[in-house]
């Protein structure tokens, strides 16, 4: 199964994706946990990365592409993926469609998940994060605070930098701007699954479990 996730920041996307990825036996790749271990591990390419990210803006193209072509070609997902986070932009989704034409890689599905803006706002001021394991806890709704040690294995959870209230509204600008056009790339070349992301997680996962299962991947 190949999924690709879209969505605007803060909708659900990662957890969702996350869910999908243990429930289908396939990996998740994110392309912003990609650049965050990246900026972790003090490399070149994770510190100019992370100087864009804070800002709520878009690493460029040709770097994301580089990325995701290694990865999309690794033995890791040669039996399928959901890939997180990745195509942002029309030139990253005319790039995947070759790379899928290199692979071979002709079926796959489109999840788009929305929630209006205010709501994101609201839920990426109470985001809390495991940088370990890339989990994502919800200060408020799992009763957590920042600090707080990991519920599956104790690192101290903290605030994502670009989850200030200043870099979401960007991010959100971007998202409206650059990469909710995208999805009409792939609106006219097959079906994509649109869902409410505004329900408790579950009901969400659930949604998108059955809305796959009935589908025919474009
Ligand atoms: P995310 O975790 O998907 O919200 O991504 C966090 C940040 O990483 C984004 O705000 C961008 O700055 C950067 N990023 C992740 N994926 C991409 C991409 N496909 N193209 C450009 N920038 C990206």
């Amino acid at each position: 199964m190949r999924v690709l996730i879209f969505g605007p920041p803060g909708v659900g996307k990662g957890t969702q994706a996350k869910i999908l990825s243990e429930e289908l036996g396939v990996p998740h790749i994110s392309t912003g946990d990609m650049l965050r271990a990246a900026a972790a591990g003090g490399t070149d390419l994770g510190r100019k990365a992370k100087a864009i990210m804070d800002t709520g803006n878009l690493v460029p193209d040709d770097i994301m592409i580089g990325i995701v072509r290694e990865v999309l070609a690794s033995a890791r997902a040669a039996r399928g993926f959901i890939l997180d986070g990745f195509p942002r932009t029309l030139p990253q989704a005319k790039a995947l469609s070759r790379i899928f034409e290199d692979l071979h890689i002709r079926e796959f599905a489109v999840v788009d998940i929305s929630v209006d803006d205010d709501e994101i706002i609201r839920r990426l001021s109470n985001r809390l994060v495991c940088l370990k394991d890339g989990r994502i806890f919800n200060a408020d709704t799992d009763g957590l605070a920042m600090g707080a040690p990991c519920p599956l294995c104790g690192t101290p959870l903290t605030h994502r930098d670009d989850d200030k209230e200043q870099t979401v509204r960007e991010r959100l600008k971007v998202y409206h701007s650059t990469t909710a056009p995208v999805i009409h790339y792939y609106t006219v070349s097959g079906a994509v699954l649109s869902v409410d992301g505004t329900g408790p997680v579950d009901a969400v996962s659930r949604a998108i479990r059955l809305m796959l299962r009935d589908s025919h991947p474009t």
